[in-house]
């Protein structure tokens, strides 16, 4: 292609909402425009790095047998009522974007395709012998996504591969689950990426197991904690460690104390002169289930632990049964408005005790949403408070605490007890004590998941095993996000001066540069390279354009093609200048090798 034919309009200044350096580069490169929030056009050279990865990611699915197809964006809300994901998705999240037509019907566009891939296997597939089965598409997906945010890394409108398997048990489930992983492994090697694979949360699904691919770069939304070793990796939302021992409690005997303005553990542990490890400290949220019940969920943990949301949720999911729901659609520490809903009287925050009264609530208000108030606390107790003793704890009174506290003493311990403490940075590995956890920050490029049989169930599909059996599908569902994963590549490799393409995934591999198009000479090489590189495979630019040089160069470096041929002053000698971007080594090439050189590099890039 020549620059001087394309819509070709790089910036020089950072646009005003960019934040990290990826999507700065790819506006100001010319490789994206924004159209809306979370809603970007992909350029031409953009839509070239795309369609790399597709082949890339379409190449790795094809190898593991997995059969490529196109499934609707426009979807039927039955299909997602009978999952019983029409609510979460519209309402609870609000991720979905609903619609209804001109016959009244209620329709979503596509964040993901459970509800149809099942709904297509309920319908076709029958019997053993067409197992297993493994589906897949690259498609656009839309998430009506709270904080659209870093141009391609959270848009609203994005590209996905997504890939649905079906298995007769778990077993040939996890056969596939684990040529999936060796699938993106291979996927983002050769996309050039530095990743690491990491144990996930798979939510309230259950499912046994779901593993991200996080793309380690600064700019990651994500944490995760790994051990040096290499033995262990997971998402901080998922991630487990052995906790701090606590240190023996100063306080010997139970009394009550006056502890002014100690809110918080650090002051109170000032005060006390105790250590955060001694104190039980009591964590107020609160909870929405799916059918409007509001419950005040109080958990006892250790001061120096906080609690991992994520993890929390997992557990109300599991209880919510309990309240006549089945998920949870809110969840989140009550605010002085949020209590005004559903407090009798004003609550001693900071100085709550694990058995601060169910009077507390008052549950005729009428509920956060419309819904009910449940008229008891849900008591938690985290696994590092349980065996405490002598503890410092809340005396239900502003400006007092407890010490010298004993479950079963002083204290019901509550029944449910959990594990959910957030590790963190620091803290020493459960496989091996020695090890402790490293924190670094990743980009989610990738998701495998062993879903099980919670869309078959719900949606009824099944089919007949060897003996005759009718059994529900046993499902995997397998997700790579092509458009953020293109723009991992750039938030992973850049200068000052621009992006640094990987090779394998660059627009194009070459860009002949004219310094001066007015030299009949220099403009006849030029073209000649052009023609025998595009010839040769070598996907290359030619910068015709009637600019000076060192506009040119700096394009060249800024949209960051891998190499870079100057027909300038060497052509004298029979030879032209071929910098690499990523190193900027220069090298006088005859012309006549240009294009060995360059397939030998390039092939050597790619492997
Ligand atoms: P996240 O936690 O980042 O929101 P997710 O858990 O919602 O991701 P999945 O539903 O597993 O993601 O989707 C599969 C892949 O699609 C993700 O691993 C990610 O690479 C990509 N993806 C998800 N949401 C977006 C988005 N809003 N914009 C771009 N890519 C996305
Ligand atoms: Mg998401």
């Amino acid at each position: 292609m020549r620059l001087s034919q394309m819509l070709f309009v790089t910036l020089r200044d950072d646009p005003a909402d960019a934040e990290i350096p990826s999507h700065k580069l790819l506006v100001r490169a010319g490789y994206i425009r924004r159209i809306g929030s979370g809603v970007y056009a992909y350029l031409p050279l953009m839509w070239r790095v795309l369609q790399k990865v597709s082949q890339i990611v379409r190449e790795e699915m094809n190898a593991t047998g997995a059969q490529e197809c196109l499934l609707p964006q426009l979807q039927p809300a039955e299909l997602w009522r009978e999952s019983g994901r029409w609510d979460t998705y519209t309402k609870a999240e609000g991720i979905m974007f609903a619609l209804t037509d001109r016959r009244e019907q209620e329709l979503a566009l596509g964040p993901t395709h459970e509800e149809v891939i099942t709904m297509i296997a309920r319908d076709l597939i029958r019997s053993y012998r067409q197992l297993p089965l493994n589906l897949y598409q690259i498609q656009t997906k839309f998430r009506d996504e709270i904080r659209p945010r870093f141009g391609l890394m959270r848009g609203r409108e994005f590209i996905m591969k997504d890939a649905y398997s079906f298995n007769a048990d778990e077993e040939s489930l996890k056969k596939t689950y684990q040529d999936m992983y060796q699938a993106y492994s291979n996927m983002l090697r050769r996309s050039g990426l530095s990743f690491r694979a990491v144990e996930a949360d798979s939510g309230a699904i259950g499912g046994t197991g779901s593993t991200e691919f996080m793309v380690l770069a600064e700019a990651g939304e994500d944490e995760v904690l790994y051990t040096e070793d290499g033995q262990y990796a997971a998402n901080v939302e998922k991630a487990v460690s052995l906790p701090a021992d606590a240190e023996t409690s100063p306080f010997t005997s139970y009394e009550k104390r006056e502890t002014p303005g100690t809110e918080t553990i650090e002051k109170l542990c000032d005060f006390l002169k105790c250590s955060p490890t001694q104190v039980v400290k009591n964590v107020l949220y609160q909870a929405l289930y799916n059918n409007g019940t509001t419950v005040l969920v109080l958990v006892s943990i250790r001061g120096d632990q906080e609690v991992n949301e994520v993890k929390l949720q997992n557990e109300l999911t599991k209880l919510a049964s309990q309240y006549g729901g089945n998920t949870v659609l809110k969840l989140a520490v009550p605010d002085a408005d949020a209590q005004k809903k559903w407090a009798a009287k004003t609550l001693p925050l900071g100085y709550i005790a694990p058995d601060i009264a169910d009077d507390y609530i008052q549950p005729l208000n009428g509920g956060t949403e419309g819904g009910s108030v449940h008229p008891q606390f849900l008591r938690l107790v985290d696994k590092t408070a349980v065996d405490l003793k002598n503890f410092v704890t809340g005396a239900n009174e502003s400006g007092y605490h407890v010490v010298g506290a004993d479950w079963r003493k002083q204290f019901k311990l509550p029944e449910t007890m959990v594990d959910i403490r957030k590790a963190k940075a620091g803290d020493r590995a459960i496989h091996n004590p020695e090890q402790t956890l490293k924190s670094a920050r990743g980009i989610e490029v990738g998701h495998i998941f062993q879903l099980g049989t919670k869309y078959s169930i719900a949606m009824g599909a099944t089919y007949t095993n060897e003996q005759g059996e009718e059994k529900p599908l046993v499902m995997g569902c397998y997700g790579v996000g092509v458009s953020r994963l293109a723009q991992a590549a750039v938030e992973q490799s850049y200068d000052q001066d621009g992006i640094i393409w990987p090779v394998a995934i660059a627009p194009y591999h070459a860009i002949v540069t004219i310094p001066n198009i007015n030299d009949a000479q220099q403009v006849e090489i030029a073209e000649q390279l052009y023609t025998e590189l595009n010839q040769a495979g070598i996907e290359t630019l030619l910068d015709d354009r009637n600019e000076r040089a060192g506009v040119k160069f700096k394009d060249a470096d800024l949209i960051g093609i891998p190499y870079r041929i100057v027909t300038g002053r060497a052509i004298a000698n029979g030879k032209v200048e071929v910098v690499e971007r990523k190193s900027r080594n220069s090298h006088e090439i005859p012309i006549t090798e240009v294009v060995s050189t360059l397939k030998g590099w390039i092939s050597q890039a790619v492997s």
